[in-house]
């Protein structure tokens, strides 16, 4: 049986800290480097005459490298890779699949830990503080917790009567076919997680990360095969999602899709595997992770730094890209003026910048296609009469793509930003008046289709409670004087429904159940 898992701790990077003298010369020598990244197809780097760069969001005059983009035929190869591949894994004793996912949760807390943080500080322009939490901590912890629950799943075998002659037992068989993975930017963690999960369950995996996730996937890629991840098992492919998906939803042994991304896209892809469902060998596993419109609401009778701390770090950490980051405030009009001044006053202290100055809170919006979306939300803001921004509103894409931290602030519970996703540093909030607070927690549930995170904070635990009951279906991920981002694999088992996703929980049981297909046995002596 493997060890039960443990939480990795996160690394602080303080001043003095031997770690902040070893981040900060990884990070320079790996931007002195130029890292290429090929496919890993069976095995194999593959190379193509398409040379994409790839450029740090923070500063776009530099080439980390480039990436080797592929086109249909390599979609194809890594299909016939991962079905080739398939028996001798299925085979292998689940204990040795363990192993590797356990040595390599050791190798990225340990030998390669400085590089996974620089990989995804400059092609994701993440702070040391946020990449540290995710593409070390996170990553770490769901490979060990996933072994874990895996351990719980194959111990958990129904036994026979006593005294009978029959034996019956379950078999967590993988799934027949492959699966396919789609990662987003925005977590490296979640490109451990969605590879991961399926194939430490026995499934052949074809991986197609985001492109401006290529920079720190590669380097990931590398992490699993010195791990001793056979040839095959996970299949990186870098071509562009509808190229994937036009061979990959059209093929007999497409088996599983594991994603995270935006609703568009997910609910675009169901569609098509229904439209395809006749040409598969088995209904295929979907599992996906999609939008949020996460929400805070303030009762009055909790503490104002409190709250204001929730929201600078629940909104403005990760530069807001985010599923689970605070969008949308209900805050009481008692506590207004006081939240409103402390509000203005900690933002002003919100430092951005590059990655390499570790002093930063923020670093850049992913790419242009972001930058703009963010920016015309902000226009729609100082547009309307409806909205004031008491904070920021502004954004720069001379260097990199900046958007310092903004908070709108509106009267109408409906405005525009108070329902659609933004994904990215703005916060809208509507002043309540304090009798209305159950009135406003209906507000919360009807204005937005999502439901992945919310935070309530109280000191009041009728209000608590009545929260609790009101908002039953509103997140998947609920916190009580918290913010609403930041779950801990092992702890907060993350997802959401509704508009937001399947609720598979990423790190947990529910979601390894979704990769296996049970067999009953029973037999006769
Ligand atoms: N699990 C992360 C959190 O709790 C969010 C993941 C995401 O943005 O997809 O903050």
């Amino acid at each position: 049986t493997p060890p039960p898992a443990v939480n990795e701790p996160s690394l602080s990077y303080a001043p003095g800290t031997p770690e902040r003298e070893a981040l900060k010369e990884t990070l320079k020598a790996m931007k002195a480097e130029q890292r290429d990244v090929p496919m890993t197809i069976g095995g194999k780097k593959i190379t193509t005459d398409t040379k994409i760069a790839m450029h740090p969001p923070h500063e776009l005059k530099h080439t980390l490298g480039h990436y080797y983009k592929g086109g249909p035929e390599h979609v194809n190869m890594a299909i016939d890779a991962a079905l080739e591949a398939k028996p001798a894994w299925e085979a292998m004793p689940w204990q040795e699949r363990a192993a590797i996912f356990l040595r390599a949760a050791d190798l990225i807390s340990g030998p390669y830990r400085y590089k996974m943080n620089a990989a995804t500080m400059l092609g994701q322009s993440k702070t040391p503080h946020q990449s540290e939490i995710e593409a070390v901590a996170e990553i770490a912890d769901f490979f060990r917790f996933n072994v874990q629950y895996m351990t719980e799943m194959y111990e958990d075998q129904p036994l026979s009567e006593p005294e009978s002659a029959i034996w019956n037992r379950v078999e967590y068989r993988p799934l027949e076919g492959f699966v396919f993975a789609i990662t987003p930017f925005n977590f490296t963690a979640i490109a451990g997680n969605l590879p991961g999960a399926p194939a430490l369950l026995g499934n052949t995996v074809v991986w197609k990360p985001a492109e401006t996730q290529i920079y720190s996937a590669g380097l990931l890629m590398e992490v699993l095969e010195a791990a001793g991840l056979p040839d095959g098992v996970i299949n990186l492919v870098l071509v562009d999602g509808p190229v994937a998906g036009d061979i990959i939803f059209e093929h007999k042994d497409f088996a599983g899709l594991h994603f995270t991304g935006s609703t568009k896209v997910f609910q675009s892809l169901w569609q098509t595997i229904g439209k395809n469902l006749p040409k598969y060998r088995s209904y295929p596993r979907i599992v996906g992770e999609t939008g949020g419109k996460d929400f805070l609401v303030m009762h009055p009778s909790s503490d104002v730094q409190q709250v204001v701390t929730a929201l600078v770090r629940g909104a403005y950490e990760y530069q807001g890209q985010k599923c689970s980051a605070a969008s949308r405030a209900y805050l009481p009009k008692s506590k207004w003026p006081a939240l409103k001044e402390a509000l203005i006053r900690d933002i002003k202290t919100v430092k951005m910048g590059t990655v390499e100055d570790f002093s930063n809170f923020m670093g850049a919006v992913i790419d242009e296609r972001a930058f703009d979306k963010i920016a015309n939300y902000i226009e729609i803001a100082k547009k309307s009469d409806e909205a004031e921004i008491i904070v920021g509103g502004g954004y720069d894409k001379s260097e990199g793509y900046f958007i310092e931290p903004t908070v709108i602030v509106t009267g109408n519970p409906h405005f525009t930003t108070m329902e659609e996703e933004i994904f990215g540093p703005v916060l809208t909030i509507y002043v309540y008046e304090d009798e209305d607070f159950e009135a406003t927690l209906d507000l919360v549930d009807s204005t937005s289709p999502y439901a992945l995170t919310g935070a309530v904070f109280s000191n009041d635990r009728y209000a608590a409670h009545k929260a609790i009951e009101r908002l039953r279906h509103s997140a998947g991920n609920f916190y009580i004087n918290d913010k609403p981002t930041g779950a801990v694999v092992g702890q907060q088992p993350f997802g959401g429904a509704r508009g937001s996703g399947t609720n598979d929980k990423a790190g947990s049981i529910i979601n390894l159940y979704r990769w296996v297909s049970a067999r009953s046995i029973k037999e006769n002596f």
